[in-house]
């Protein structure tokens, strides 16, 4: 059991490290999410112009999409440290007062799956966010006394993939509320392109395109695809990644021509064959696939949307042709031969 800990341990430092290497350093660097640039660029120099922190950041989006990477790029260009924390670990009151009273000025506090947070600890939050106070409890039973300690204005930078699931409270204190969306072809095309260029993976742009294209528009599937094939390409090929090696590495690992996943497929076969196209509810393809409703519309439906697989609409999730056409479903006449009477 405790092998199999270390190995597994080692194993996510060695993905940690190399996730960390190929992080971009600068805003420059990132590429896409041009209107979330945008506004923290602004923000960021207006803080840096005034010698005053930035405002509280909110970052949402699915996984993998950069919310760590612009965390680490806003504490860099503010030109301040970072410390990070993620929701589940905080398990007592004091994990977070700990790090709160040794907060400094300026500096940026990452808080990962913020909507994670225990109410308890969340409550704490709320006032260290809103008027830089820690209300710290003195000793203990009848004679407790509560001494409130002002700590450096600062900055926090909570990211989660479930908006949904983050109290009103909590999301009400973030001065800047700000949604990553997954990447189009062209941009996972230069991620690729940027990454190649890093790990001294020899790469044509159609090669770098199909492992774009698989990547579900996300740059942290991609970098890691990115890997299997340059091995793919050492052992089976010269070492280079053409269209055709890229092609043979991404089938031979079973990875979709578009990136899907299973729950991608499982979602997408409700609504096309379970219930004809819909339309249908979110709560009722939730309960089909056994998966929450928030994860399905936060993390899944975006990317479904974005490929134009799916619509959202008053009445519920529709397909589209397109996603009839990819699946290949043949769409059923509605009502039963009513179709006939209105040739
Ligand atoms: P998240 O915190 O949203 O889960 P990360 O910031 O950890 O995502 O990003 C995952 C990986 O994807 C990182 O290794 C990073 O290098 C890469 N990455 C994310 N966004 C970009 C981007 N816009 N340009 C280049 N690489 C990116």
């Amino acid at each position: 059991m405790q092998d199999r800990g270390i190995v597994s341990s080692s194993a996510l430092e060695g993905e940690r490290q190399f996730e960390q290497s190929l992080r971009p350093p600068t805003m420059d660097d990132f590429t896409g999410q041009a209107k979330v640039k945008e506004i923290l660029s602004i923000a960021i120099q207006a803080a840096r112009e005034r010698g005053e922190a930035l405002d509280h950041v909110l970052l949402h989006g699915p996984p993998g999409l950069g919310k760590t990477t612009l965390a680490n790029i806003v504490a860099a260009e503010l030109g301040v440290s970072i410390d990070f924390t993620a929701g589940p670990v905080l398990q007592k009151k004091i994990d977070l007062t700990g790090i709160l009273t040794n907060i400094r000025e300026r500096q940026v506090f990452f808080i990962d799956e913020v909507h994670r947070l225990m109410p308890d600890i969340e409550e704490i939050l709320y006032s260290a966010l809103e008027d830089y106070r820690v209300d710290l409890v003195i000793g203990a039973g009848p004679g407790a006394r509560t001494h409130s300690l002002q700590i450096p204005r600062f900055t926090a930078v909570g990211a989660t993939t479930r908006q949904g699931l983050v109290s009103a409270p909590l999301r009400g204190r973030f001065g800047l509320v700000l949604r990553l969306n997954h990447y189009d072809t062209g941009e996972m095309t230069s991620i690729v392109l940027r990454s190649a260029g890093l790990l001294n993976v020899s790469v044509d742009r159609d090669g770098a395109l199909e492992v774009a294209r698989r990547s579900r528009g996300t740059p942290r599937i991609a970098n890691r695809l990115l890997r299997r094939v340059r091995d793919y390409a050492q052992v089976r090929a010269s070492g280079h990644v053409d269209l055709a090696v890229a092609r043979q590495a991404l089938d031979l690992l079973e990875v979709d021509p578009l990136g899907l996943d299973e729950t991608d497929k499982k979602i997408m076969m409700t609504v096309l064959v379970k219930y004809g196209g819909g339309p249908v509810g979110l709560n009722t393809i939730a309960a089909s696939i056994d998966e929450q409703p928030d994860t399905i519309e936060e993390v899944y439906e975006p990317y479904l949307i974005q490929l134009g697989f799916l619509d959202r609409t008053p009445r519920g999730r529709v397909a589209t042709p397109r996603g009839f056409e990819y699946f290949g479903v043949e769409r059923r006449q509605p009502g039963n031969g009513q179709s006939s009477l209105f040739p």
